[in-house]
């Protein structure tokens, strides 16, 4: 070995114990940290949803004037009076919706896209629901940039759901509605999960897992508080 290729093979072997050269992105070990210290050490475990949350680079989904926060343990501004959730939030909500590679997801509240962008590595379609069209463009914007090619975004209000798209395999509400959207128990297929924050605008909501049997019996459990936007009508 020739002293410039052991130095090569020194250089190459740093790297992956670092975890390959994609370390040298400061993000990326933020974004390590997050899913260590915010999500795993909490109670999400699931293999799958945690990859997922490391897959996707969150900072690529809030405004610019907030990047540098992108990995903090909390909510934050996208415009239009609307936010990002808390990291914990999606990787949690993504856990209870227990996606399998087959199947077809509805989001109410596209937001910035990056709930969307978690499930769309999870399942194999998601359609998203927003109400301004302004951050409708701008998720669409991001995940085309990320090469997201399974994630179909609809300006509208999805309080009605996407029925020409469904019945779906989960639906993932990430606004909070007073009670649960019959529209989107309706569009729900036997053996469908969706998770949905119910309760009074800007307090405390809970969030409720709503899952149908297989022979179509509902069955509702409240989960724990959480404090979402509203769902806004037409
Ligand atoms: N899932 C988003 C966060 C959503 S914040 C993300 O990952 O970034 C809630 C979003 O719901 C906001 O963007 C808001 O504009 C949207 N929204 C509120 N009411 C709605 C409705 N009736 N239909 C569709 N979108 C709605």
């Amino acid at each position: 070995m020739t002293l410039a290729s052991r130095f090569g093979a020194v250089v190459l072997l740093g790297a992956l114990a670092a975890g390959a050269y994609p370390e040298q992105d400061p993000l990326l070990a933020k974004r390590r940290a997050m899913v260590a210290e915010q999500i795993a050490r909490r109670d999400v475990v699931g293999r799958r949803v945690l990859e997922a949350m490391h897959a996707v680079p969150r900072e690529r989904f809030v405004p610019a004037e907030w990047r540098h926060a992108a990995y903090d343990d909390s909510p934050l501004p996208i415009g239009d009076g609307q936010t990002i959730s808390q990291p914990y939030v999606v990787a949690k909500m993504t856990e209870l919706l227990a996606l399998r590679p087959d199947d077809v997801v509805f989001e109410l509240g596209t937001g910035s896209g990056y709930q969307a962008a978690v499930a769309a590595r999870l399942a194999a379609q998601v359609y998203s629901m927003e109400i301004h069209p302004s951050l409708a463009e701008g998720a669409r914007r991001t995940l085309a940039s990320l090469e997201y090619a399974n994630v179909t975004i609809r300006v509208g209000d999805g309080y009605f759901g996407w029925a020409e798209k469904g019945p779906f395999d989960a639906i993932v509400v990430t606004a909070a509605a007073t009670e649960i959207p019959p529209a989107l128990v309706a569009q729900l297929k036997n053996g469908g999960r969706m998770v949905v924050p119910v309760g009074p605008a800007f307090a405390t909501q809970r969030l409720m897992l709503v899952e149908k049997t297989p022979d179509g019996q509902l069955s509702t459990r409240s989960l724990f508080p959480v404090r979402f936007v509203p769902v806004l009508r037409e």
